[in-house]
């Protein structure tokens, strides 16, 4: 059988629950041949991600998971096989990760106007991280650092229900995050040399985007994914043919208690890897 590879998958420094560190030992016990960690809006894991791929022989793929919007909706778009960016790309990143810190404070804000008890300390108690994971000490904040906020506070009895009552979109205390576009994201991407991939296309529901998306700058999508069934994956795998796209795939995994994804399913195997890595030599020779 062909090595397997597992091509999205979230640290501490965003959403997930391990740490860089820990999520390379889980994937090198999966036996996976190489992991990539694509945390929401920040690059702060790959360091240490690195340094456990290191002593422990797996490939670290590095990339991160951009949130976009286009027409009203919310596109995820991977970056694949990034370097390290430029100082103003940096910036650029590090602005993203505070936006999501002052939205943070929005959803407080509006959890305490319904009713809620959490404050903003109880966000960052969750969020908190030590220094070798994140050197501003703390993950690019998302909703569920909030929802498990509202647990400890008492204000709902699950993070689902924090979800389902205040969290989704709708819910009053839903707050969108900065209107980032595709074709920026497309465009940091590249100039970190890295491969733009459209995230779970599945779950959009707006295919009639697809071509606008690929105009904006994508170079693959993800045909396969946790949210996928098979007839995702074929169906996308046919737009890719049609676009243009290579193709590439992945877990979404969040850590063991969240989600139900787990580490190297949906399998994907090495010669995905492979073949963006072709692609990606070809862009960067450009
Ligand atoms: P954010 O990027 O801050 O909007 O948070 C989105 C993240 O929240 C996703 O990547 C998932 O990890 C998680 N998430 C979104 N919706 C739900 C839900 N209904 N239940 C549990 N987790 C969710
Ligand atoms: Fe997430
Ligand atoms: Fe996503
Ligand atoms: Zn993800």
């Amino acid at each position: 059988m062909s090595p397997l590879v597992d091509l999205h998958a979230h640290t501490s420094a965003s959403d997930g629950e391990l740490t860089p560190g820990a999520l390379v030992a889980e994937a090198a016990r999966a036996g996976l041949a190489a992991v990539a960690v694509t945390d929401h809006d920040t690059l702060d894991g790959l360091e240490a991600a690195r340094a456990a791929a290191e002593s422990s022989g797996l490939e670290l793929v590095p990339g991160i998971e951009l949130s976009t919007y286009l027409d009203g909706c919310e596109f995820h778009i991977l970056g694949l096989l990034t370097e390290a960016p430029s100082a103003e790309d940096r910036a650029l990143i590090e602005m993203l990760v505070q936006a999501r810190a002052e939205r943070a404070e929005r959803m407080v804000a509006l959890l305490r106007r319904a009713g809620c008890r959490l404050t903003i300390e109880d966000v960052h108690r969750q969020a908190a991280l030590p220094p070798e994971v994140s050197p501003r000490g703390r993950a690019a904040i998302g909703r569920p650092h909030v929802a498990q906020a509202l647990v400890a506070a008492g204000d709902v009895s699950s993070f689902a229900k924090a979800f389902g009552r205040y969290l989704a979109p709708g819910k009053p205390a839903f707050v969108p995050k900065h209107e980032f576009p595709p074709d920026r994201a497309c465009a940091l991407i590249h100039r970190m040399n890295g491969l733009a991939a459209l995230a779970h296309p599945g779950v959009y529901g707006r295919d009639e985007l697809l071509p606008r998306l690929v105009e904006a700058g994508l170079d693959a999508i993800e045909i396969w994914h946790v949210l996928h069934r098979e007839s995702h994956t074929a169906h996308y795998r046919a737009q890719a043919r049609k676009l243009g796209l290579a193709l590439t795939g992945g877990s979404d995994y969040h850590g063991p208690r969240k989600q139900g994804a787990r580490l190297g399913q949906p399998a994907v195997a090495y010669e995905v890897l492979e073949k963006l890595k072709a692609e990606k030599a070809a862009r960067v020779a450009l």
